[in-house]
């Protein structure tokens, strides 16, 4: 037996909830898990490790892994930086584009509903010296595009606007910001953890300049991630934020965790190849959800209707208590609310907020992330018992 005991937690009896929370984390594909086991023990070299047949196992995998990453975004593997996830991503190329532009500039646009993996770095630069402006939103959710270009100033090194919300799902016009940064010559920045292999993503009709990515959302395994980093037109520099061994051209070290990497190039690969049929079986249990719910009276939509990944519904309810509505979903349905908990303290979501809710209003809110394994079944039986679980309580 391990020598990490289990805690006999009472959950652990419980009946499982249906999972719904596919914007937190997803669970690892079995065919992801199947391509990465043979690097765990097998192939387990370092791969860089030139000497002998281990490494060049490691190398070769993770060679073939940069290049599908880098092919399904239609970027070139140079261009490929691996990282811990898009917290990692995030801060690199925020913190890293600060350390290399500030000369030409310490100013940096990005927007109020944006992750926190974008914000605290931003806030972090901010203590250093740096100007951020934060773009608001529209009730919708989208940015105001001529408020993109105002914001823009000559000492603007930076945008830094996501591709797809993970709170709301709402899709930025990623393009149409691409083309505003090409014009002013401000580099373009897009965490598209949410986005990745949901959306077609294109990093030169786009015209982004660093992308954030992650394994964890699309049935990788957490702990592996990617920062592209545009080479030509223009060739970007970032300063590394890891010191170490020079892997990844010196822009991140560390021994580089092969098995993850293999795992997040099948992910991407499968989820590339079945993106129209799986985002299309996501949109459809969505609107049977939306359907069942819209029911309510006391009930709102929270974020663009259309604008928005497949899978996303955030709602809001009116009268509601929201403590009382997580504790009556929690047996059922695996979902989040509109608060967010930091150690001891609850604060309302800060992307709710910015479309003008209330406090109560966002802590009364739901956020439905319906994922690949998901069926019509299980919609049913959540959209009855929150039906249920809200007439009660209103
Ligand atoms: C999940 C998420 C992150 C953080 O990604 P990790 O890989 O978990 O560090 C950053 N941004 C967005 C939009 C996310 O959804």
């Amino acid at each position: 037996m391990g020598i990490v005991a289990l805690p006999r937690h009472r959950y652990f009896s419980m009946q499982r909830p249906i999972y719904l929370d596919c914007h937190a984390t997803t669970p690892v594909d079995e065919r992801v898990l199947q391509a990465m086991l043979p690097y765990f023990r097998e192939s387990f070299g370092n791969p860089a490790s030139v000497g002998h047949l281990y490494g060049w196992e490691a190398e070769a995998a993770v060679k073939l892994a940069r290049e599908a990453i880098a092919t399904s975004i239609n970027a070139t593997p140079e261009e490929i930086i691996f990282t811990s996830g898009a917290t990692e991503a995030n801060n690199l190329a925020i913190k890293g584009v600060a350390e290399s532009y500030h000369s030409k500039g310490r100013h940096i646009v990005t927007v109020q509903t944006e992750h926190r993996a974008v914000l605290d770095p931003c806030a972090y630069l901010q203590s250093l010296g740096f100007e951020i402006t934060y773009l608001p939103v529209k009730s919708d959710g989208l940015i105001d595009l001529q408020e993109l270009e105002s914001a823009i100033r000559p000492d603007t090194i930076l945008v830094s606007v996501m591709a797809a919300n993970n709170e709301i799902g709402v899709l930025q016009p990623i393009a149409d910001i691409g083309q505003i940064c090409r014009d002013r010559q401000v580099l373009f920045h897009s965490d598209a953890a949410q986005a990745i292999a949901k959306i077609p993503l294109d990093v030169n009709a786009m015209q982004i300049d660093l992308m954030s990515l992650t394994a964890h959302k699309i049935y990788g395994a957490k702990g592996i991630g990617a920062l592209y980093v545009r080479r030509r037109n223009p060739r970007i520099n970032i300063a590394p934020q890891l010191h170490g061994g020079g892997q990844e051209r010196g822009m991140r070290s560390g021994t580089l965790y092969t098995p993850q990497i293999v795992g997040f190039a099948k992910a991407v690969e499968i989820a590339i190849a079945s993106q129209s049929e799986e985002q299309q079986q996501a949109l459809k249990l969505r609107q049977h959800l939306w359907n069942r719910l819209s029911e309510l009276d006391n009930i709102r939509l929270n974020g663009h209707p259309t604008q928005r990944l497949a899978g996303n519904l955030n709602v809001s309810f009116t009268n509601i208590n929201g403590a009382a509505l997580m504790l009556a979903l929690q047996p059922i349905v695996a979902i989040s609310s509109g608060s967010a908990c930091t150690s001891a303290k609850t604060t309302p979501s800060h992307v709710l907020i910015s479309l003008g809710h209330s406090k109560e209003l966002a802590y009364a809110s739901i956020r439905f992330g319906i994922g690949r394994f998901n069926t019509l079944d299980q919609i049913a039986t959540v959209a009855d018992h929150v039906l249920a679980s809200v007439r009660s309580l209103n």
